[in-house]
């Protein structure tokens, strides 16, 4: 069978937003061992949102269409569909009880276009909607499916999971599927990655390899076609095992893993805590240990000193030490480290000072350069940094090489 992706939006076409939706879908389809032969966007608008059906559904199995489904005059889906697949509506009660409750629940008065909503082709399906108003439906449509589900992604992702996904697999008795994990590094440039693993990759066509470089990472995703879950999975490991033997600890995390997740997992195993003392970072450190659930366990204290003053009021820095050597120093750093751990009484601290830029740069110390300071109690480690790219760019290659330089110690205890 074959399946086909619409998305619908003007906001898609202008650029405005990315298509998420369809990247969520397409990979939800892969997985199922569903073919993905066509993806189409398309503005809010009936006319071409009607061509574009029914070209799809002249050469599709499954129509899987996304967006412009809600009550409002810019939401054509809905018309488009009953005008060009000639539906009938019926008003669904319990559909209209559903929205009704979404209403009721949230104290808000219903308006009347709310119940248009409830209007449904006869025959179809209704896709309950557990975070928003609109239905998605599941519609028959001459040995064919065409399925319509909202654009809001937090609406549509368990929608697409729980109902979509397992009716497709059962009615068309999928042969196969395709499963990709994604192993990602730090530490370890595009190239070096290639140096260590790419015989792997130029060798095995199942799974295959890629490698994905973005601006703090370098993924490396195995894709493994087979008959089933457990072929997919022995497939996939065989390869991990020899990529992990050759990586090491320079892989952090498995998918959707972060590197705070990974750090939150080991500074819980061990029982330590740790606190952290930010100047160039502006606490995107502690904003990133703390999007882990639980991180409350372990994070003690995050201290932004941005000026040489509040590094002395609140770390103790020294003085002399700011004026011999200058803010952006191993020494200013190791002090802010060990003066954080010492205020906070932690196992731990993480002590950060560099020039994000653009200005500030001077030809000894250019934009770019970070020192980066862990203070344990027994020692001091540090060790200097030098980034490119733009002032964010250059907090988050900062913030994300502080976590890792953490990550490792951890994982030497
Ligand atoms: P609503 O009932 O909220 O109007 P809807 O089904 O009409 O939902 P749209 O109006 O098309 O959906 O989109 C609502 C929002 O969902 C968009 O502003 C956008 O933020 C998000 N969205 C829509 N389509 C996509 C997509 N393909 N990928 C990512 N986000 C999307
Ligand atoms: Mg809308």
């Amino acid at each position: 069978m074959n399946a086909e992706i619409i998305t619908v939006g003007t906001e898609l076409l202008l650029g405005q937003i990315v298509d998420t939706n369809f990247a969520f879908i397409a990979e939800r389809l892969a997985e199922a061992g569903i073919n993905l032969y066509f993806k189409t966007s398309v503005g809010d608008n009936e006319k071409r949102m009607s061509d574009t059906l029914k070209l799809a559904i002249s050469r599709s199995d499954a129509v899987i269409i996304t967006g412009g489904l809600g009550p409002t005059v810019d939401d054509v889906t809905r018309a488009a569909l009953v005008k060009t697949l000639n539906l009938r509506l019926v008003l669904n009660e319990q559909v209209l009880k559903n929205i009704e409750a979404f209403f009721a629940v949230r104290n808000i008065t219903m308006s009347q276009n709310n119940v248009s909503q409830a209007l449904v082709p006869a025959g179809a399906t209704v896709i309950e909607n557990k975070n928003g108003t609109a239905p998605g439906l599941l519609i028959p449509y001459e040995n064919k499916f065409v399925i319509i589900m909202p654009g809001v992604p937090r609406e549509m992702k368990p929608m697409l999971t729980d109902i979509v996904i397992p009716f497709l697999k059962s009615r068309f008795q999928t042969e196969g599927l395709i499963k990709s994990r994604v192993l990602k590094t730090f530490g370890l440039g595009e190239s070096k990655v290639d140096e260590l693993i790419g015989d792997l990759f130029r060798t095995s066509t199942n799974p295959t390899i890629a490698l994905l470089a973005s601006s703090t990472e370098v993924k490396i995703r195995l894709t493994a076609k087979a008959r089933n879950e457990g072929e997919a999975e022995e497939l996939i490991s065989g390869v991990e095992t020899k990529i992990r033997e050759r990586l090491d600890e320079n892989i952090f995390g498995v998918d959707s893993e972060t590197m705070e997740k990974n750090i939150g997992m080991l500074m819980t195993m061990q029982g330590l805590t740790i606190s952290t003392a930010e100047s160039c970072t502006g606490g995107l450190i502690s904003s990133k240990l703390t999007d882990v659930p639980g991180s409350s366990g372990y994070f003690i204290r995050g201290v932004i000193c941005y000026s040489n003053q509040s590094k002395i009021d609140t770390l103790d820095v020294k003085r002399s030490t700011l004026e011999n050597c200058g803010a952006v120093s191993p020494q200013v750093a190791e002090e802010m480290a060990d003066g954080v751990r010492k205020v906070a009484g932690t196992d731990l601290g993480l002590g950060i000072t560099g020039i994000a830029g653009p200005g500030g740069g001077t030809k000894q110390k250019p934009v770019g350069l970070v020192y980066i300071a862990l203070a344990t109690g027994n020692e001091i480690i540090s060790k200097e940094c030098r980034f490119g790219g733009e002032r964010i760019l250059i907090k988050e290659r900062a913030a994300q090489t502080a976590l890792d330089m953490l990550r490792r110690h951890l994982l030497k205890i």
